[in-house]
This record gives structure tokens, C-alpha cells and sequence, in this order.
């Protein structure tokens, strides 16, 4: 392949309606407030786990609505690790739309490390 200096990304679009629904309607059901999330990222900022690791809890919920699951059990991204969140609870209280954000850790680690 000709070399121009430059790579082109492989392309990150999700085909959310033929996507596998079954985890993430799972989660609706065990954490409600998990709809109301609006990405503002407060949840990272705060992270006691963001302050040691590079873990970004944003990022990892995020995927996960994106149902892209296999990225949260493979290696490949530790900033995704679920075994480095230390469950404080703090993102849970500085959320402004009230999500359960240690929940959704327990129960991504209920559903994906089992
Ligand atoms: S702080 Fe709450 S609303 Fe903001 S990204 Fe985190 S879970 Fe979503
Ligand atoms: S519960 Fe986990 S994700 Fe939330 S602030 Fe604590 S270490 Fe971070």
C-alpha cells in the first residue's frame, strides 16, 4: 500500500438497529436511571479511580449503550478496565441526571466478567 503519510481510520459507525439489544435492555431494567444519561462526563472528572488509573467510567458506560460489549472484556483498552473502578459511589452523587453510575458497574461486572 502506497504510503501518503497519513493513515485512514477504520470507520466507527454502529448499525444500532441490528445491534444486540439484549445486555443493554437487561441493564434498563436493573439500573432505570441508566436512560437518563446526557454524556456531560462528570462522572470521569470525578472518578476516584480516574484520579490512580487511567479508568474513564464515561467511556465505559458509554460503550456499553453503544452495546460494543466485546470492547469492555478484552484487553485491548484499559481505560475500560470494570476491575479498576473501586465502587466509592462518588460519580453516583455528583451525576446531574441522578444515573447510577456504580450500578451500572456492578451490573456490567455481574453480566460481562462472569
Ligand atoms: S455524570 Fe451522569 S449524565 Fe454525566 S456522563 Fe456521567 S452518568 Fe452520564
Ligand atoms: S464508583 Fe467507580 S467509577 Fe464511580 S467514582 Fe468510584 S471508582 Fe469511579
Amino acid at each position: 500500500m502506497a504510503n501518503f503519510g497519513f493513515k485512514i481510520s477504520t470507520p466507527r459507525s454502529i448499525d444500532l438497529d441490528n445491534a444486540d439489544r439484549t445486555l443493554y435492555e437487561q441493564m434498563l431494567e436493573m439500573v432505570p436511571s441508566y436512560r437518563y444519561c446526557i454524556g456531560c462526563g462528570g462522572c470521569t472528572a470525578t472518578c476516584s479511580a480516574g484520579q490512580f488509573t487511567d479508568f474513564n467510567i464515561r467511556k465505559t458506560h458509554f460503550l456499553f449503550s453503544r452495546r460494543q460489549y466485546d470492547k469492555l472484556t478484552t484487553d485491548m483498552l484499559p481505560e475500560v478496565d470494570l476491575n479498576k473502578c473501586m465502587l466509592c459511589g462518588k460519580c453516583s452523587l455528583v451525576c446531574p441526571r441522578g444515573v447510577n453510575t456504580r450500578g451500572l458497574i456492578v451490573e456490567m461486572r455481574k453480566l460481562l466478567l462472569n
